[in-house]
């Protein structure tokens, strides 16, 4: 067993319409993997961060002929979508080919740049299809014929505490059903797992899973959501003459966003998806901040995994049997400050959390 703490990179994106409009001035600066938070009404004020990675995506970018963004020249600091997947998607892969379970977590304020990270929009692929497009490449190229490669793929939305299936067209009434066993921990009773060939099939399945993704505009922006989006890949080498299955869960968790929702909505149905979306953060947060005491020594501290389906479907990527990598996404803004400041703190303290991966490896069934 290797103890790890979780790995935080934090990332901060160019300004949008609505912040250049407002006549934005930019509070965050990053000095290798410092980040710094300029407080806008206090002159002086400024907190610094030490994350593992800091991606300065502010500016310094242009658009090649595909819409890719890409550094504007030699010299530009703008950390492109190739740059973040090479420093932490690289990483997941290789631990998934080590039978170590990963989880990736993309966390921030709505329109922080969470999708973008992870998903990514048009020719800006990000994290998640380029990984998964590594990894069939990666089995294409072995040319290992006593090794057989089983990839299954799944993505599910947690939306008020209920559990919506993204592969199927059909919602069930109700959402699916979190149950426990000895052997898998937590899981989705009847989620569709499907076996994927290619990286053309899970392309198509994310961008169908996509689709059926539950969306509420916020005053955000429009693409915006409050649901907690998890991707999952199954990876299984087996070993046809060593008697030996390695196996592998890699964990893509799109959260909702971050900020403190307001309770203004008169109808029930929205009243509901704040207090909802916010039981599945906040506990998030309560296990983060309890995990981060258990490690810095305190005994016998409660971790309240079970009072939310989130930190359930998550619990080995928290404390437990998974590598574990989260990207705080946050905005330059002055007008975001409160929430950027929170961001930054949360990522601090999920810095703490000790994860103990070992690898999965059982003698073939
Ligand atoms: P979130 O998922 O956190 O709500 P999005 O990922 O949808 O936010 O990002 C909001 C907007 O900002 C999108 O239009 C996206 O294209 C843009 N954006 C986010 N991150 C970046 C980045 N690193 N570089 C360029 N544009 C970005
Ligand atoms: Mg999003």
């Amino acid at each position: 067993t290797n103890i790890d703490s979780v790995k935080v990179a934090v990332r901060v994106r160019p300004f949008s319409q609505r912040e250049i409009e407002a006549g934005s001035h930019c509070v965050i600066s990053m000095n290798c993997d410092c980040t710094t938070i300029y407080d806008p009404r206090n002159q002086g004020h400024e907190k610094t961060f030490n994350f593992d990675l800091a991606y300065w995506s502010h500016d310094g970018f242009v658009k090649d002929k595909d819409g890719l963004l890409v550094p504007s020249g030699a010299g530009s600091r703008y950390a492109d979508q190739k740059k973040v997947f090479h420093d932490l998607g690289e990483g997941v892969l290789k631990s998934a080919w080590q039978g170590y379970n990963a989880t990736l977590l993309a966390y921030g304020q709505t329109g922080a740049g969470k999708s973008y990270s992870m998903i990514g929009y048009g020719a800006n692929r990000g994290i998640i299809p380029i990984i998964c497009e590594e990894l069939f490449q990666a089995i294409r190229k072995s040319q290992e014929k006593k090794i057989q490669y089983q990839v299954t793929f799944s993505m599910l939305e947690i939306y008020n505490e209920q559990v919506i299936d993204l592969l199927r067209k059909a919602k069930k009434k109700g959402g699916l059903k979190v149950r426990e066993n000895q052997q898998q921990g937590f899981y989705v009773d009847g989620l569709k797992l499907v076996p994927c060939e290619s990286y053309a099939q899970i392309e198509r399945l994310m961008e169908q899973g996509v689709r059926i993704r539950t969306t509420a505009s916020t005053s955000m922006n429009a693409t915006s959501s409050r649901s907690h989006v998890v991707i999952t890949i199954h990876f299984k080498q087996i070993f046809l003459e060593e008697d030996l299955t390695k196996q592998s869960s890699i964990n893509l968790v799109d959260l909702a966003g971050s900020e403190r929702q307001k309770i203004s909505g008169s109808e029930g149905d929205r009243l509901r998806e704040g207090t909802c979306v916010n039981l599945s953060l906040t506990t998030l947060g309560n296990v983060i901040s309890a995990l981060a005491e258990a490690a810095m020594g305190k005994k016998t501290v409660y971790i309240p995994y079970r009072d939310s389906v989130l930190t359930k479907l998550l619990q080995p990527a928290l404390g437990g049997n998974s590598k574990t990598i989260m990207v705080a996404a946050i905005s330059p803004a002055d007008i975001c400050y409160e929430e950027t400041l929170s961001t930054l703190r949360y990522a601090e303290r999920a810095k703490k959390i000790e994860n103990k991966a070992v690898v999965n490896a059982t003698p073939t069934q």
